[in-house]
């Protein structure tokens, strides 16, 4: 991949976050820049035309934002005239080696649990003393990380399966794959294809940090050559991590492998259930690899707060319970959320991205008690719900008519919570696990989890 930009005319598909930041990089290193994107017109200083106003032709370089399908007509233009295609990940990799040479790359990716896990392994690096940044899919852009006067020396990325797609040239010194469930199969084409892209994460790494529990981190790892770290919620065995009644133990990064270090106990990871706990090990099994000692790790988990919108406790009053998870976009995520409560008061629906839900109701259906849905793809919540859980309670909520996307009106998530409140009793917990994206009637699921609990905190004032 060339590294001299100067003079070079570079089109940049995509003008959110990322492709902001390449064009600053790659403008400061001399670069004509053009920025296209159909919904964005100005930004940054920055002229962006609409996709359509672009000939591939014309330029020596194209970069892709994560998210851009491979058909794009753009994309295949600049295939057919062999223009040679970027990505911010490789882009960085390059910068790194002129900028960075010592720095070093640890990278994860799986369904769920990404930002919580790549937040934890940089807190532990931070404990042993090592100056680290979490970056890439978790807000912090990779070429701004490596740009940054603070010349860390870890980097801790978080991969998407967008960015996984296109990744050819980032290494990393360790990887791990938290799990493999249906999430974005509508870009992908198909669940094969996108469990596809987040095990290309090992064609770029030497050894890897698996969920043991998750079947398919297991059979889609079981012929990589690397070095192999499996944890797991059970007893490790030799070359494991794990956990031994109240203990999360290490028998992989230990001198002896018949020794059994203690990293932490279980209650230090916080919120405690099971799929948080899952998260530490592989956060811990990360940390490792780089040398940070126990001590260490047991001192990041004790003082880490989960980001907002990750069962967050919103209130509690009358022995029942106010949960944000707006984060739970996919049904593997909403299905770890309720397998956390006895009996909830579900607030779910919104686009479901070619998701199933039918595993998520059989799995979950004796914790729901009613279900309140929402959304472009409530139906399809519904219809397993009969399926499967016929005495479940369905309540539809309706897009009132004053409610716009964006605006200041939340009758939207009033109603919701009215009709929750109205069902629940002691002992209940109203959970929001959507089990979908957010975009049909909210800007993010910021957006969505910040207007349930702007409503809840009213419902009880
Ligand atoms: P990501 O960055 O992969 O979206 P987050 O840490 O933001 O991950 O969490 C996303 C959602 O998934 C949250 O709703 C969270 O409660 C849930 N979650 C977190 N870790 C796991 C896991 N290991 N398995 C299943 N669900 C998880």
């Amino acid at each position: 991949m060339a590294t001299n930009f100067a003079g070079k005319k570079i089109l940049i598909l995509g003008a959110g976050v990322t492709g902001i930041a390449v064009a600053q990089s790659l403008s400061k290193r001399g670069a004509e820049i053009s920025l296209a994107d159909d919904l964005v017109t100005e930004t940054a200083g920055f002229t962006v035309a609409p996709t359509k106003s672009f000939s591939a032709e014309n330029f020596d370089g194209i970069v892709i934002s994560p998210g851009w399908k491979s058909d794009h007509s753009l994309i295949t233009a600049a295939k057919k005239y062999e223009i040679p295609l970027f990505n911010e990940v490789d882009l960085a990799w390059q910068l790194r080696g002129e900028l960075v040479p010592n720095q070093r790359w640890l990278a994860l990716t799986g369904t769920n649990g990404k930002t919580t896990t790549v937040e934890m392994v940089t807190a532990m690096l931070r404990a042993g003393g090592v100056s680290a940044i979490a970056c890439g899919n978790v807000g912090t852009t990779v070429i701004e990380s490596v740009e940054s006067a603070e010349k860390y020396e870890v980097l801790v990325l978080e991969l998407s399966s967008f960015q996984l797609h296109w990744i050819r040239e980032a290494t990393f010194v360790a990887v791990s794959i938290l799990n493999i469930a249906e999430d974005h199969l509508d870009w992908h084409g198909g669940f094969n294809a996108y469990a596809q892209a987040k095990m290309a994460i090992l064609d770029r790494a030497s050894t890897g940090i698996f969920n043991g529990d998750d079947g398919e981190v297991v059979s889609r790892s079981a012929n990589w050559q690397g070095r192999k770290v499996f944890f797991s919620l059970d007893t490790p065995g030799p070359g494991e991590i794990g956990v031994v009644e109240e203990l999360l133990v290490d028998r992989a990064f230990v001198s002896d492998p018949q020794e059994a270090a203690m990293i932490a106990e279980v209650v230090d990871v916080v919120p405690t259930i099971p799929h948080n706990v899952a998260n530490a090990l592989a956060a811990a099994g990360l940390a490792r690899a780089l040398g940070v000692s126990h001590e260490s790790i047991r001192q990041a988990l004790q003082n880490f707060k989960p980001d907002r919108h990750r069962i967050e406790s919103i209130y509690e009053g009358n022995g029942i319970n106010w949960i944000n998870d707006s984060k739970a976009t996919n049904p593997h995520a909403a299905a770890a959320s309720l397998m956390g409560t006895m009996s909830a008061i579900w607030i779910a629906g919104g686009l479901a991205k070619g998701a199933q839900m039918a595993a998520l109701v059989k799995r979950c259906k004796s914790r729901i008690k009613v279900a309140i849905l929402i959304g472009a793809d409530r139906e399809l919540i519904a219809q397993e719900l009969r399926a499967h859980a016929a005495d479940v309670e369905i309540v539809f909520i309706d897009t009132p008519d004053s409610y716009q996307r964006g605006g200041s009106d939340n009758s939207l998530m009033e109603a919701v919570v009215r009709a929750a409140k109205a069902r629940a009793t002691t002992g209940d917990t109203v959970l929001l696990a959507p089990a979908c994206a957010s975009m049909d009637q909210f800007l993010s699921y910021a957006d969505r989890g910040e207007r349930f609990a702007k409503a809840v905190v009213k419902e009880h004032a």
